[in-house]
């Protein structure tokens, strides 16, 4: 590892070991995307930092592995309250780097806390399963044994509910962690690792590294860690899985979206906007459950599109930290212009622009108005990409059915939801869409800490989603064990198979 430089106050530092290090080598540059002022650097760490972080959380889990599970849920307890005390602060470290308002991003760290919160009832979770008398006085139990070495890659557009997902429900499990923010949102990942050490975690449990591919590249060949959570794109994620499983990794990669609500025309059209607005806008478009593609059913489109260009337009946009402002800037220049070239497709590609965001000048940041597209096709580039920026796109179906295989014929499959009044509709499009997480009459249905988080299809490679009971299958390994005591005067087993009844 290259030696610590100095700590200086605007380089935000990895923490290895239990300490705040500025190591030396590449950096980057951090962004407040409202004004467009760099504020921070954050270093790039290289294969040699990874190894340091990864040796640490190695060195680390025979200790934490065999932690009493209270100790570990007291543990989790102190970071709850703490990250609670702290919930504001973190918000503010979020709106300054992403850009997203003060209380959206204060609900994403509530979101993030809640996982805390199910996390502290690992003793719980971790229970075993016993069966008595399997065979003539064989009894067989199970256990959950935690995996090792893990470590999270998480994207730009969650800073902390994100990498929350991942590492308390890890470390719950008795596993040592290495975290890998977005290098656009270094900040929040390592207050929290702070305010980690203050609860009583011991050094080395938990470590995050900055950077870019070059860091998580260290990651997915490290022969010492044994298991990979990542979130974002979806091509990195099909190269996150297919790596980690060359490498004989467990892995989870999340990917991209591309969300569709159904709306049919017996549902509450005042209600069904309201939630529509929400849902595409709310944080620039830059979810990974944002609503995106709206397929409007039969008569339900024209009430349906006036409604939405009066909201979207009313929608304030400014600095996050500015009182009453809904809408803040994208995350970066390179983002909006992304975003901004897709409106040019749009418009090129003959959908009819309702409202036009790319016109809303700031004199400074990077920010875009509320664009709303109609008579959307599927072969549209608007359509098939994830465009991830306030641009919502309707499409028109003239049945349930079509609007069905319309969102099944989509290669993404993380979250949907259908607006209706109807019981029926509503049980049919539930059974039959192919994704995820479903919504009825909830535009983001994104799971409270005690279900589980994910999609399918192109959205989700791997088998297990975040959080919840998949959190705690895919952080800890079954062992099976079956048991028997000669003394008890049982036939001695033979050559056959041994059949136990
Ligand atoms: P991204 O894929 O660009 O980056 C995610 C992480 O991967 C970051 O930590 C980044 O440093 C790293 N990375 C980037 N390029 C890499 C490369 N070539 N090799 C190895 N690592 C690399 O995603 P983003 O732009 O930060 O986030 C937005 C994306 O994340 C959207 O597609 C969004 O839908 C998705 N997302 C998905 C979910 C979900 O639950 N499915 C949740 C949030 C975000």
């Amino acid at each position: 590892m290259n030696k610590p430089a100095e700590l200086k106050l605007d380089t935000v530092p990895v923490w290895i070991n239990g300490k705040p290090v500025v190591p030396q080598g590449r950096m980057g540059e951090i962004y407040n995307p409202a004004t467009g002022q760099v504020t921070k650097r954050v270093p790039y760490c290289n294969e040699e930092i990874v190894d340091a972080a990864v040796k640490a959380a190695a060195a680390a889990y025979p200790e934490w592995r065999d932690a009493p599970i209270l100790r570990r849920a007291r543990v989790m307890q102190k970071f709850l309250a703490l990250m609670q005390a702290n919930q504001k602060d973190i918000a503010r470290l979020i709106t300054e780097e992403h850009g997203k308002t003060l209380p959206d991003a204060m609900g994403s760290v509530q979101r993030g806390i809640e996982v805390i919160e199910f996390a502290c009832g690992i003793p719980q979770l971790l229970k075993g399963e016993y069966s008595e008398n399997v065979g003539t006085a064989v009894d067989t139990h199970t256990v959950r044994q935690p995996v090792g070495v893990c470590a999270g890659i998480t994207p730009f557009n969650f800073p902390a509910m994100v990498p929350l997902w991942m590492f308390p429900m890890a470390i719950a499990c008795g596993n040592t962690f290495i975290l890998k923010p977005s290098e656009k949102v270094p900040s929040a990942s390592i207050r929290m690792a702070g305010l980690f050490k203050e609860a009583g975690l011991p050094d080395g449990v938990f470590n995050v590294v900055h950077g870019d591919k070059a860091a998580v590249d260290a990651l997915l060949h490290h022969p010492l860690v044994n298991a990979v959570s990542f979130v974002g794109s979806t091509p990195i994620a099909k190269y996150i899985y297919e790596t980690c499983a060359r490498n004989g990794k467990r892995v989870q990669a999340l990917g991209g979206a591309k969300n569709h609500a159904v709306v049919l025309p017996d549902a509450d059209m005042e209600f069904t906007a309201d939630a529509l607005i929400g849902a595409a806008y709310g944080s620039a478009g830059e979810r990974c459950m944002a609503i995106s593609a709206v397929v409007v059913v039969g008569g339900a489109a024209d009430p349906l599109i006036s409604l939405l260009r009066k909201k979207a337009e009313a929608i304030k946009i400014g600095p996050g930290d500015e009182e009453g402002v809904e809408m803040g800037p994208l995350v970066s220049a390179q983002h909006r212009d992304k975003v901004a070239s897709f409106i040019e497709k749009g418009k090129a590609e003959g959908a009819k622009l309702v409202l036009d965001g790319s016109t809303t000048a700031m004199k400074e940041g990077y920010f875009l108005g509320t664009t709303l597209f109609d008579h959307v096709r599927p072969e549209m580039e608007i359509y098939k990409h994830e465009i991830f920026g306030p641009v919502l796109v309707v499409l028109r179906a003239r049945t349930l059915d079509e609007a069905i295989a319309i969102v099944n014929a989509n290669p993404y499959g993380n979250g949907t939801a259908i607006f209706t009044g109807s019981g029926g509709a509503a049980r049919r499009f539930e059974n039959e869409v192919q994704v995820g997480m479903v919504g009825i009459n909830v535009p983001i249905p994104v799971p409270v800490a005690f279900y589980s988080f994910g999609g399918w299809k192109n959205s989700l490679f791997g088998d297990l989603h975040v959080h919840g009971m998949e959190g705690v299958k895919f952080y800890t390994r079954t062992k099976v064990i079956t048991t028997r005591w000669p003394h008890q005067d049982t036939p001695a087993p033979g050559l056959n198979m041994p059949t136990l009844g």
